[in-house]
């Protein structure tokens, strides 16, 4: 392999940056050209390809979001837009690629592989944490963190006027972001998109701490929760319970941006540096992740068909008890 096509694609996540610089910089040690793509496949499309040198990519380590920028590109799910993209690099001289992203992403990268017979290597980064082959996502450890501050804040003022609030966080299909920050945080209750949650247990909950003196009450809802999200909880919480004022706080899209934790940039350098080392070794469809506090290689299939929630049932079943 002479050159090198890296790229990110989908939702972006922080720690993103410091993998890229992780891929060019063990290319660029492994004699490689490493070529930058622009905003995922939309750029392989449109040719956006920039030269990488060591150099490129200094400074951005410590950075959220992605320099490369990402995109979500409907024409590359075609066989004709695939075909271009591959017509591109081919012309530019890329021979192997490190796809950046979530299954979205890999779904395409495999594809792209099958159909060209070019070597790729997933790299999974996202908040959601939802990726089979990895214990962590690249963003997750820092999305989570930002949401803990930010449920710490609530609290504050929860506290100070007797207030029951319910903060929506992100994750549409997985509630880990919602589970660990809710158990970080000591919410009252936790409402995930993979658990069913009644309305009237979770009043009864409410109720319960309000009559054993509970000053506050603070209840995290993955935007994906079965009732429709923080506003309609609320409002139907509303109708039957009146001991606290009742707040929501939708957190949204803060929640993606940030300097990525210690945790990520690590985690970042591991996987970027694991992806070309892998491509050297001649693998090629496959994603690598941390398992166990050990870098393992996963079939990119295997982990698109197993695409699951890693919610752990203790965690679930501590978190209703340590919030009694
Ligand atoms: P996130 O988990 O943050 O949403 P993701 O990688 O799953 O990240 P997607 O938008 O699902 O995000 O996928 C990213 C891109 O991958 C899509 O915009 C599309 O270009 C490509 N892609 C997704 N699925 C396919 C597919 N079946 N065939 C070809 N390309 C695909």
């Amino acid at each position: 392999i002479k050159k090198i096509g890296v790229f990110t694609s989908g939702g972006d996540a922080p720690g993103m940056n410091a993998c890229i610089r992780a891929v060019v910089r063990t290319g660029i040690f492994h004699g490689m050209e490493v070529v930058g793509i622009h905003q995922g496949y939309q750029g392989m499309i449109e040719k956006k390809f920039i030269n990488m040198d060591a150099r490129s990519v200094r400074n951005i380590i410590q950075l959220g979001g992605t320099v490369l920028k990402t995109a979500r590109c409907a024409e590359f799910r075609t066989p004709e837009g695939r075909a271009k993209a591959y017509k591109n690099l081919q012309e530019e001289g890329i021979d192997a690629i490190v796809a950046i992203g979530g299954d979205g992403t890999f779904t395409g990268a495999e594809v792209l592989s099958r159909e060209f017979d070019i070597p790729v290597i997933g790299i999974p980064g996202t908040i959601d944490n939802d990726l089979y082959g990895s214990d962590f996502t690249l963003g997750y450890d820092t999305a989570t963190n930002t949401v803990l501050e930010a449920i710490d804040k609530i609290r504050d003022t929860a506290a100070s006027h007797d207030r029951l609030f319910f903060v929506e966080v992100m994750g549409r299909d997985s509630g880990c972001i919602a589970l660990h920050s809710g158990v970080a945080g000591g919410a009252e209750a936790i409402l995930l998109p993979e658990k069913e949650t009644a309305i009237d247990d979770l009043i009864a909950k409410l109720e319960a701490g309000a009559l054993s003196n509970k000053s506050s009450s603070i209840v995290i809802i993955a935007e994906g929760d079965k009732n429709g999200g923080a506003y309609n909880v609320a409002k139907r919480v509303k109708e039957k319970f009146n001991f606290y004022d009742i707040k929501v706080t939708i957190l949204g899209h803060l929640q993606r941006g940030g300097t990525p934790s210690s945790f990520d940039r690590v985690l970042a350098c591991r996987l970027g540096y694991a992806a070309v080392k892998a491509l050297v070794a001649g693998e090629s469809r496959k994603m690598v992740g941390l398992r166990g506090n050990e870098i393992k290689l996963t079939d990119i299939q295997e982990a698109i068909n197993n695409h699951s929630y890693k919610l752990e049932d203790d965690l679930v079943e501590m978190a209703a008890i340590l919030s009694i």
